[in-house]
């Protein structure tokens, strides 16, 4: 689909004031100051109309009549390119799903998720019913309800759902922001993804056969409680108690960051009591045959939030729920950590390059159609780097997150935590590269993102930073929450610090970056390589000295370098290839 052009945008000859093209604003006054009449001789040379009108003609709408029938993977070849380079032989099934979901998702669940985004349909939560009952339901609009019932109605997490298709879907789903259904998926697919491991009771096998099988049609919603008032980064810090019982367990305590608070299920971390573990465990929002009875918990206070504002974010106090253990109680953080964090951060890099494609498309729509001093503003040289810039950039964090979702697909049992001295070094080795890379990924396009969607709101002018003119400030707002949840920038940093540092006899850091990085320029690899040994031959980012924190400063830019290296050749390779 072609941009709107200036040929089927011009409105009418009528501009906004200003001088004619090419012309310095002081060319439109004459001698004694005279500035309609210069405007009136200029305008004539150039045949650009400047005059009053009380019926000015001006219309946006051929901007949004493109924007009406755009299509996000139809009018998108380069996501159709990549996807045909990074999905192997699942790219037909990828290809076919995405064009009989194109319009459902570009029109439909869009517009959906526009009107859920009006500040009177926030959600909130009725804490008692009529009868005196306390029910804390969460409220939210039915614009907000039917789209989640329609994306996880796609059911995304089925076993015959292939796992390329899943993410060709959440790709295009993350195009409309958060909108109260991107959380809920993540947070479903990590729910997913740990009780196919551990699922070993009646109760738990349920719950995994409602998220994936859905009942009667619906498909069950989930969420992740890890943060606790004390600090959500120090998850080895939990309060919330455990207390065993007859084949479940009791959780007592409260959680502070509780988002998608109106699922049906949520995993949970909490330490068994006496223990200093911490244990993972799934806990029903309602108790069974009473959906207007919550488990065990009340929902205090829904968050005021700048971000992610359609989805109700709580904080919980739990008074005895009924939970399930998942896993061995003394594995609980490992394996929140491998299955639950990890999926969750790829989905970090990957609704950033969405968020950022939507933005880029919009923004160079935008800049083809709209005019100043009588051109369209993409040819402004100022304009037309930014519009390179910021579709280069969402080219390069779609194809990093496609390669890196191919390299984790092919982990064998790509979800297990910690580095085991039984497998292959070989194999060892790339369990590395993908975890290190997950948390790169997680913090670099994240950073990206907020960076880019404010340039792309920039081109819009003062219609950018407009709620209703377009969805870019409710991305840029959703974009600021992706940097901080599922691990913030400088705990990643630590963390991906703290891990070169320990395997460093074993695995050099020039040559992990070697290994990232396969095809690049020698040369550039060398250097990298270099200084990425000196960097973490400090042994930790903690100590308050003053090198320390010049080591610090110097890793946050290193990492970020990294990681586009990393994307660029990704990017490289996927257009190497003819397009579709
Ligand atoms: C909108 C929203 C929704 C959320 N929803 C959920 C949810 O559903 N479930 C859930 O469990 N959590 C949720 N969170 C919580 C989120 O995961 C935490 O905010 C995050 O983990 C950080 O915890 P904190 O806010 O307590 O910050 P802190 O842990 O207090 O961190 C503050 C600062 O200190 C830095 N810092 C901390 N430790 C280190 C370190 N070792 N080295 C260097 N710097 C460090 C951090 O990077 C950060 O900059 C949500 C957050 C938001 C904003």
């Amino acid at each position: 689909m072609r941009t709107p052009g200036k040929s089927e945008t011009r409105p009418s000859k009528c501009r906004l004031a200003g001088p004619p093209s090419g012309l310095p604003r002081g060319a439109v006054t004459d001698s004694h100051g005279n500035h309609t009449a210069a405007i009136r001789r200029l305008a004539a040379q150039e045949e650009v109309m400047s005059l009053p009108d009380r019926h000015n003609p001006y219309s946006f709408e051929p901007f949004l009549e493109w924007r009406r029938n755009v299509r996000y993977y139809a009018d998108d070849p380069f996501l159709q390119q990549v996807a045909r380079h990074y999905c192997g032989e699942q790219w037909p099934d990828v290809d076919r799903a995405a064009r009989e979901m194109d319009r459902r998702v570009s029109v439909r669940w869009r517009d959906l998720a526009e009107e859920a985004s009006q500040p009177e349909r926030r959600p909130y939560v009725q804490h008692f019913d009529a009868h005196a009952r306390r029910i804390d339901r969460i409220v939210r609009p039915m614009e907000t309800r039917l789209l989640e019932q329609e994306v996880f109605a796609e059911a995304l997490f089925h076993p015959e759902t292939p796992r390329w298709v899943r993410l060709m879907k959440m790709f295009l789903i993350y195009q409309n922001g958060e909108a109260c259904v991107a959380c809920p998926l993540v947070c479903t697919e990590g729910l997913v993804a740990l009780l196919e491991r551990f699922a070993d009771s009646p109760a738990t096998l349920r719950i995994l056969d409602h998220c994936r099988n859905g009942v009667d049609g619906r498909f069950a919603v989930g969420a992740q409680y890890l943060s606790e008032i004390q600090g959500g980064s120090d998850v080895p810090a939990n309060r919330l108690e455990a207390v065993p019982g007859e084949g479940d367990w009791r959780l007592y305590g409260s959680k502070f960051f509780c988002s998608a608070t109106h699922a049906d299920y949520a995993v949970v971390t909490a330490k068994p009591q006496g223990t200093e573990s911490v244990a993972l465990f799934v806990v029903p929002a309602w108790v069974p045959g009473e959906p207007r009875q919550r488990n065990g918990h009340t929902v205090d206070r829904l968050k005021w939030k700048m971000g992610t504002c359609e989805l109700p974010t709580a904080e919980i106090a739990f008074q005895g729920a009924r939970a399930y253990l998942l896993g061995p109680p003394e594995r609980g953080l490992a394996n929140v950590v491998s299955i639950v964090l990890t999926l969750s951060r790829l989905t970090v890099g990957l609704s950033a390059a969405a968020s950022m494609t939507r933005a880029a498309r919009e923004a160079r729509a935008y800049a083809e159609f709209r005019e100043a001093f009588g051109q369209p503003i993409a040819r402004f040289p100022l304009l037309a780097g930014q519009l390179g810039r910021l579709e280069g950039r969402a080219r390069r964090t779609t194809a990093g997150a496609f390669r890196l979702y191919r390299e984790f697909l092919c982990l064998p049992d790509r979800l297990r935590g910690g580095l085991s001295d039984k497998e292959p070094a070989t194999v060892r080795r790339r369990r590395f590269q993908v975890r290190e890379l997950v948390m790169l990924q997680k913090i670099t396009a994240a950073a990206d993102c907020t960076d880019m969607l404010r340039l792309a709101m920039s081109v819009f002018g003062g219609h950018g930073v407009m709620e209703d003119f377009s969805a870019l400030p409710r991305l840029y707002r959703d974009a600021a929450v992706n940097e901080l949840w599922e691990g913030p920038r400088n705990v990643l940093l630590t963390q991906i610090h703290r891990d070169c540092q320990r395997t460093r006899e074993s695995y050099p850091p020039r040559e992990l970056v070697r290994d990232l990085l396969p095809g690049a320029d020698p040369a550039a690899v060398a250097d990298l390589g270099e200084e990425m040994d000196r960097l973490v031959s400090h042994p930790s980012l903690f100590a308050p000295d003053a090198v320390t924190l010049d080591i610090s400063q110097a890793w946050e830019g290193f990492c970020h370098r990294l990681m586009h290296a990393y994307q660029d050749l990704a990017l490289q390779a996927a257009e190497r290839d003819p397009q579709p």
